[in-house]
């Protein structure tokens, strides 16, 4: 949530506006008028329209300008990177923040039959309702599911409405990245704008938008024991900083599954600018230094068959702000897990404060952050390339960091873990006692019978995850998709390692 950003008005104050909702958490944009400018100063663009705000130091828009700006700005961004080919499926990832709600408000103005360049992708919309996650109550969850129902009904795109407990009925492929070929490069892409418009000819606008309204609207329930394991989860996790994380990564693979599913080949995310300066910053702390470019990027092949694409990050939350607006953008207001915590609370929510209010005095500073990622996405390879599951992190499907040379600092930590370890259960452990079922009450060995270790499950983890597998406090109270790929990657490693001892004896 970045809040308090102020808007530099023409009549020369500043004036804290509103409380600027971002994607996913944050607080609804109370409608306040925008005071009249006493000084008429002229719109930089058309110098003729009254400028309304002011964007940078000498950029003052008018109100129709600005509209043009923003809207430049979306199409600029998809016909740049041309990643989306006409008639795709394409899901768009609504949180009811005012950034993803705008993101969704663009793709309407786009689709629609007055739009100068019209975009040609299907889309469909996507809200994970992860009330129970967040300690929200059912009235507040059904409260928002219904607001946002409404403001998706009257886009007449097909929807989701998935509540975070499906990802207990996840099957294990969630993890296993797919095959295809999401090189952003493609040269198809021409073949593609071409075979459109030829197909179209023949295709009526009006046939084109019934078949939108026909495909499935689809709306789960959570059952009560659902319910029960994700409070159990969260309440497992001992840190703001971990929930944040899990949260983060749990989301993530419900929006894949349901993509997947449902024959998406897309997800829009509607992260901005600040915002994603705030996630580069804390990702460097949190330790995904290696994750960075696909995390931050605006397009991330990690899933392989799904792709996820950021087109809002060229957006500061001062623009989207002043957008939703002045051209009244509905948003719903969801508390989040950091809603009402401190500045100090965890990792991410200091990141967040440090970086709004760097926004507030130094507005520049916060695109020169963001603009960063992008310089790291040229010099990282593609994470899509390596289709073997082994190679990728189990929970956040980023290439493994941690498979590091032997003279590295980061393998000399972890043998000191691996030994501190083994001298633990040297001295205080009693391995009869556990296997005559009785239970050591350490936590340790007994508790492993029925799931995955810490110790092994970091095998399977990036740096990061590891950290937030770390502070959790019963590993068997993650979903079951995780833990049976979890045992199904041991397996093969150690039949894999069984092997290459055979061989390496067979040699001698
Ligand atoms: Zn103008
Ligand atoms: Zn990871």
């Amino acid at each position: 949530m970045i809040s308090g950003v102020s808007f530099h008005l023409v009549c020369g104050f500043e004036a804290v506006m509103c409380q600027v909702e971002e994607d996913y958490n944050g607080l609804e944009c109370k409608q306040e008028k925008i005071p009249v400018p006493t000084l008429n100063r002229k719109c930089m663009k058309c110098k003729e329209g009254t400028a309304v705000l002011i964007i940078r130091v000498s950029d003052a828009f008018c109100r129709s300008c600005f509209k043009e700006y923003f809207i430049h700005k979306f199409r600029a961004m998809l016909g740049k990177n041309r990643v989306i080919f006409p008639q795709e499926k394409v899901l768009l990832a609504v949180s009811g923040g005012a950034a993803s709600c705008s993101m969704l408000a663009q793709v309407q103005e786009g689709l629609s039959r007055d739009a100068p360049k019209k975009l040609r992708f299907m889309p469909g919309i996507i809200y994970i309702d992860d009330g129970g996650a967040c300690g929200r109550s059912s009235e507040e969850r059904q409260r928002s599911i219904d607001q946002l129902k409404s403001i998706f009904t009257e886009t007449g795109f097909p929807y989701f409405i998935v509540p975070l407990e499906q990802v207990f009925s996840l099957p294990t492929s969630v993890l296993v990245p797919g095959t295809s070929d999401p090189d952003p490069s493609n040269p198809s892409y021409k073949q593609a704008v071409d075979q459109y418009i030829k197909e179209n000819q023949k295709l009526t606008e009006e046939e084109a938008a019934s078949a939108v309204a026909q495909l499935r609207i689809e709306e789960s329930v959570c059952s009560p024991e659902h319910k029960l394991a994700l409070e159990r989860l969260f309440s497992s996790l001992n840190t703001l900083t971990a929930k944040e994380d899990m949260l983060q990564t749990l989301r993530q693979h419900l929006i894949l599954h349901i993509a997947r599913e449902n024959g998406y080949s897309k997800v829009m995310m509607g992260d901005s600018c600040s915002r994603l300066a705030v996630k580069l910053l804390s990702n460097i702390a949190l330790g995904r230094g290696a994750a960075l470019a696909s995390d931050t990027g605006f397009s991330d092949p990690r899933y392989g068959d799904v792709v996820i694409v950021r087109p809002m990050r060229d957006y500061s939350s001062k623009e989207i702000a002043a957008y939703s607006r002045m051209f009244h953008v509905p948003s719903v207001f969801i508390s989040g897990l950091d809603t009402k915590t401190h500045d100090k609370a965890s990792i991410q929510r200091l990141t967040e404060s440090f970086v709004t209010n760097l926004q507030a005095d130094f507005p520049s500073t916060v695109s020169t952050i963001y603009r960063t990622s992008e310089k790291l996405h040229t010099v990282i390879p593609s994470q899509g390339q390596t289709t073997e599951p082994a190679s990728k992190c189990l929970l956040c499907l980023c290439a493994l960091d941690t498979n590091v040379d032997k003279a590295s600092a980061f393998h000399a930590t972890l043998v000191s873990e691996q030994l501190s370890q083994i001298k633990l259960q040297d001295t205080s452990h009693d391995a009869r006692h556990c296997a005559e079922g009785q239970g050591c009450g350490t936590g340790g060995c007994c508790s492993s019978n029925r799931s995955p270790e810490h110790q092994d499950l970091k095998t399977l983890l990036c740096y990061s995850c590891r950290l937030t597998i770390k502070d959790t406090g019963a590993v068997d109270a993650l979903p079951p998709y995780i833990i049976t790929e979890a045992e199904k990657r041991q397996k093969r490693s150690r039949m894999k390692m069984e092997i290459s001892e055979y061989l390496l004896e067979d040699g001698e």
